[in-house]
C-alpha cells in the first residue's frame, strides 16, 4: 500500500472520487456530507491541531498509526485511513454486484461463495457490539480474512492487508437506517467497486 504523506507537516481531506449524491439510495447525499465533510474533516483537523511540536511532522500517516502509541495519534490517524479506504472503495449502485478473476477465485476459496462470504461479513459487522470496523483482509500469502476492529483500529495492527471495509459507527448509517445497522449493511454491497479492492489485493 503506498503511504500518505503529510504536505508541510498537515495531512490533507481526501477528495470524493464520485459526487455526492452519487451512492444515493445506498448511503443519501446527506450523510455523504456529514460523514466525510464534518467527521472526517475532525479527525484530520485534529491530528493536524496535535502534530506541531511532537517531531511527528513528518510521518507517513500509515506510521503513525502504527508506531505512535494507543491515544490522540492512533485514534485520529486510524480513522483517517479508515476512512480514506472506505469512501474510496464505492461506486454508484450496481445490480448483481460481485468481484471478478482472482479476487473472486479466493474469496470462493476461502467462505465457500460470493454469498457466503456476504453473509458471514454482514453478520460479523452486525455483530460488533460498539463502533468500529468490519473488515475483510489478506495476510502476507494473500490468504483472506474478515476482522472486526473496534474504534479507530483496522487489519495493520495485526499484519494483515486492508481491503475492503463497512464502517459501523452510528454515524456511518443513522441519518439513512436509525438503529437498522444490519438493512445499511447489506444495502452496502450494492456499491461497493471491486477493481479498487482487486487492486488493493494484487499489491
Ligand atoms: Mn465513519
Amino acid at each position: 500500500m503506498d503511504k500518505t504523506l503529510p504536505v508541510e507537516g498537515k495531512f490533507e481531506l481526501m477528495a470524493l472520487p464520485y459526487a455526492p449524491d452519487a451512492l444515493e439510495p445506498v448511503i443519501s447525499a446527506e450523510t455523504l456530507g456529514f460523514h466525510h465533510g464534518k467527521h472526517l474533516a475532525a479527525y484530520v483537523n485534529n491530528l493536524n491541531a496535535a502534530l506541531p511540536g511532537t517531531g511527528l511532522e513528518n510521518m507517513a500517516l500509515e506510521d503513525v498509526f502504527m508506531n505512535v502509541g494507543d491515544g490522540t495519534f492512533f485514534n485520529n490517524a486510524g480513522q483517517i485511513l479508515n476512512h480514506n479506504l472506505y469512501f474510496s472503495q464505492f461506486m454508484p449502485p450496481k445490480a448483481d454486484n460481485a468481484p471478478t478473476g482472482r479476487l473472486a477465485e479466493a474469496i470462493e476459496a476461502e467462505f465457500g461463495s460470493f454469498e457466503a462470504f456476504k453473509e458471514i461479513f454482514t453478520k460479523t459487522g452486525a455483530a460488533l457490539f460498539g463502533s468500529g470496523w468490519v473488515w475483510l483482509a489478506a495476510d502476507d500469502k494473500d490468504n483472506l480474512v474478515i476482522t472486526q476492529e473496534a474504534n479507530a483500529s483496522n487489519p495493520m495492527r495485526r499484519n494483515l492487508r486492508p481491503l475492503m471495509t463497512m464502517d459501523v459507527w452510528e454515524h456511518a448509517y443513522y441519518l439513512d437506517y436509525q438503529n437498522r445497522r444490519p438493512d445499511h449493511l447489506a444495502a452496502l454491497w450494492q456499491i461497493i467497486n471491486w477493481d479498487v479492492v482487486a487492486e488493493r489485493y494484487r499489491k
